[in-house]
Parts: C-alpha cells; sequence; structure tokens
C-alpha cells in the first residue's frame, strides 16, 4: 500500500510542471559559449566540499594537473574521505540518470566513459533544451538578477538582486546606479528614490521580487533606524569620511526596512536568504528568526525565506505558522541533506498552511543538476507524504494535493504567473 502510493505521488509529480522558485542556471548562449562540460567542471556544491578536504579551489586543484587522469586521481582522493555527503550523490545522480553510468558511483574503470559521454552530450546544441523542458519539465524557473543583467523570459522570472543597495555608501556602487538610471545621487532621499526607479523598472520588465543575501556577509537581524541618522551616515561617507562598523550596519538596516515598504508599496516580493552559507559561514547570523522586527513590521510584505533556513528550518516552521506574510522555501534544500529535508517538510505539513510552502528550488549553475536536484526532491517529498498518510493521519487525497501545490501550484498564485 505504501509503494503504490509512493508510485503514484511520484507519477503525479513527474507528470507536473515544476516551478524553479530559486534557479542561477547559466543562460543558454552562455552554456555553449564556455565549450562541453567535463566530469571535472559539471559539478554543484561538492566544489565547496574539495576545497574542505584539500584548501584548494576545484579550478586550482585541477589547474595543476597535466591530464585528465591526473584529474581523476585527484577527485578520487577527495571521493575516498567525502563522498558520503548530499552534495556528491548530487552529482552521481546526474550522471546515472543523463550520462549513463550504471553503476553507484564513478570508478577508475567508469569515470573515462561517463567523461567521454558528458563532453559529446553538452556541445550538442539540442541538449540544453532537452534537459530543461523534457527532462526536468520546468514551468520556469524563477532567477536571481544581478543589476543590470539581463534575461530570456521564455526560460526565466527575474528576481533582483538588492546587496547593491547596501553598498550605496560606496563611490563606485551609486556610480553605476547614477549611470543606469542617468541620475545623480546627491542624499539619503535621492539614493532611495534610485532604488525605487530601478526596481520599478525590473518590475515593468517582468521581474516579481528583490532579493538579499546579506547572511553571507552581515547578521540577518536588523532594526528600525531614524531617517536622519541614516542620513548623516551616508552624507559623512559621501563627503569621504570611512564609516564605522556599527554605522554601516545602521544606514543598511535603514536600506532593509525601505525595501520592505517598498515592496509593501509594489506587491514585489522580498526574498532573504537563510541559514546554511559555505565554508567558515556565520552560522547564527543566518537565522532566520533574526529578521523578526523586520517581518513583524511589514505584514503587507511577502516575504519569501529560502533554504529552509537550515539548520533552523523548526524556527522558519514557527515564522510560517505565526507570520501569514512569510513563505517558506526548500530551494537548495534537497543537496544539503535528504534527512534534513525530509524531517523539516514533515513537521511544516504540520505546522504552516499549505499554499504558503514552496517545495523545490534548484540554486545550481546547470540544467543537468537541476534535474538530478528535482529528482532528490520529488523522492523526499514522496517519502514524506507517505508517511504523513500512514502515521499522521494525512489524507491521500491531501497528500496528492500537496505534491501539486508544492511544486506548482503555489509558485503561480505567489508569484503570479
Ligand atoms: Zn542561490
Amino acid at each position: 500500500m505504501a509503494n503504490a502510493l509512493r508510485e503514484k505521488i511520484l507519477a503525479e509529480m513527474t507528470a507536473l510542471q515544476t516551478v524553479d522558485c530559486h534557479s542561477h542556471t547559466t543562460a543558454k548562449e552562455e552554456y555553449y559559449k564556455m565549450g562541453p562540460r567535463s566530469l571535472f567542471d559539471l559539478g554543484s556544491y561538492f566544489d565547496r566540499e574539495i576545497e574542505s578536504v584539500t584548501g584548494k579551489e576545484r579550478s586550482e586543484l585541477y589547474g595543476e594537473c597535466g591530464s585528465e587522469q591526473e584529474k581523476w586521481e585527484r577527485l578520487k582522493a577527495v571521493l575516498d574521505k567525502a563522498k558520503n555527503v548530499s552534495y556528491w550523490r548530487h552529482n552521481v545522480i546526474a550522471f546515472q540518470e543523463l550520462f549513463d553510468l550504471q553503476d553507484e558511483d564513478l570508478t577508475d574503470e567508469n569515470w573515462q566513459a561517463v567523461n567521454d559521454r558528458i563532453k559529446e552530450r553538452t556541445a550538442d546544441p539540442g541538449w540544453y533544451d532537452y534537459v530543461t523542458w523534457e527532462k526536468c519539465n520546468l514551468r520556469t524557473q524563477v532567477r536571481n538578477m544581478a543589476w543590470f543583467e539581463e534575461w530570456d523570459p521564455q526560460y526565466f522570472t527575474a528576481v533582483l538582486r538588492m546587496e547593491p543597495a547596501l553598498e550605496l555608501w560606496r563611490g563606485e556602487t551609486r556610480s553605476k546606479l547614477e549611470e543606469h538610471l542617468d541620475c545623480t545621487i546627491t542624499d539619503l532621499a535621492s539614493c532611495t528614490q534610485a532604488l525605487g526607479e530601478l526596481a520599478e523598472e525590473y518590475q515593468r520588465r517582468g521581474a516579481v521580487g528583490i532579493k538579499l543575501a546579506h547572511a553571507y556577509s552581515r547578521t540577518l537581524h536588523s532594526e528600525p533606524v531614524e531617517k536622519a541618522r541614516a542620513a548623516m551616515i551616508l552624507d559623512r561617507a559621501m563627503r569621504g569620511e570611512e564609516p564605522t562598523p556599527a554605522e554601516i550596519k545602521h544606514l543598511q538596516d535603514y536600506i532593509i526596512f525601505f525595501l520592505a515598504d517598498l515592496c509593501s508599496d509594489t506587491g514585489l516580493i522580498f526574498d532573504i536568504h537563510t541559514g546554511v552559507q559555505t565554508n567558515w559561514g556565520d552560522i547564527p547570523g543566518s537565522n532566520p528568526l533574526l529578521l523578526l522586527p523586520l517581518i513583524h513590521s511589514h505584514r503587507s510584505t511577502r516575504f519569501n525565506l529560502y533554504h529552509a533556513g537550515y539548520p533552523y528550518s523548526r524556527e522558519m516552521g514557527m515564522l510560517g505558522k505565526h507570520y501569514p506574510n512569510v513563505w517558506l522555501n526548500m530551494a537548495w534544500m534537497y543537496v544539503i541533506t535528504m534527512e534534513g529535508s525530509r524531517q523539516t517538510l514533515s513537521e511544516w505539513i504540520d505546522l504552516v498552511p499549505g499554499y504558503r510552502l514552496l517545495g523545490f528550488g534548484s540554486d545550481v549553475l546547470w540544467p543537468e543538476l537541476i534535474y538530478s536536484h528535482l529528482l532528490m526532491a520529488r523522492s523526499c517529498l514522496a517519502d514524506v507524504l507517505v508517511e504523513k498518510v500512514q502515521r499522521d493521519f494525512l489524507s491521500e487525497g491531501a497528500a496528492v494535493e500537496l505534491a501539486r501545490m508544492m511544486l506548482h501550484d503555489n509558485a503561480v498564485a505567489f508569484y503570479g504567473l
């Protein structure tokens, strides 16, 4: 019975056009311009483990090699220490499902054949679309766009990155914005006006939200700051005085609150990175509960919190429960930890109204890795939903419906697709 239900839910999900709720995918033109991929550069987050194990970035590690055989020896040495992590399994699934790897993992005997197939297939002009549309069956990818970056709406729905807005006390950041908008920033008022105009321009062109990933560089905690204080800090910086760390935080907090106001006024969604980062990242500063002053004071702003806030997923579940303006986004999660994903989803389904759960965000550079991530996501979702039916009194009908909502319907309604 459990198996039949799992198969039914999996079939349901496979037939769906998934909305990818967080994407960094390389555009098609760029993908082919870079030339065919190989086993040594069709990767994703396992690069961080390569760095963790060897102290070297992937490009540095392989850059020292004279042959692919040597590259394989180096990769094998890393795998001996770290092939257990989900970040690696993410790659193995892509090798198995798209490049005909028959074995459980790479070996001395099979790596060359996989490498050859990767080179051959990624050079095929139809491959990118085949993986994106046929294999992944995506409806759209909600993609992060850097300031002034262009996108193809056939593939992507834009969300505008806003970290530069937190750096406007620096002359070079201001100049780029002034040049783009053909305006002059003289003080805080003209600075926020310029940000408003930039957001408006992107919204007019189809962007659905803005995003901050400031957790990579500072605490998520922000508090209301008096306009006069923020204006004074910016004025002094514009006259060439270096602001102190406390002043920078105050100015940034002011801008973050301004951006939340802007979202409330325009209907743009406010996406925020929370939780897991990268090697040496500050873990406690990424706790989504630190966002409470912002979320609490902006009830008509829709917040889209990423990465399940992991490891603060339970905290994020309570945010979703108590704050109707918070959507919970599973972007990146299944490749971070499948077991953590299952536990998280199992609790959230008990806690949070289902329409605010966004079940998939690929967060990778290559379509091939979207596909393997999606397979991991479907597998976790099926496991959890079957368990909810078997143990936690969720009806079978509600379980099937939740699968559809989390991979498609919720995102369509939320982003207004
Ligand atoms: Zn991302």
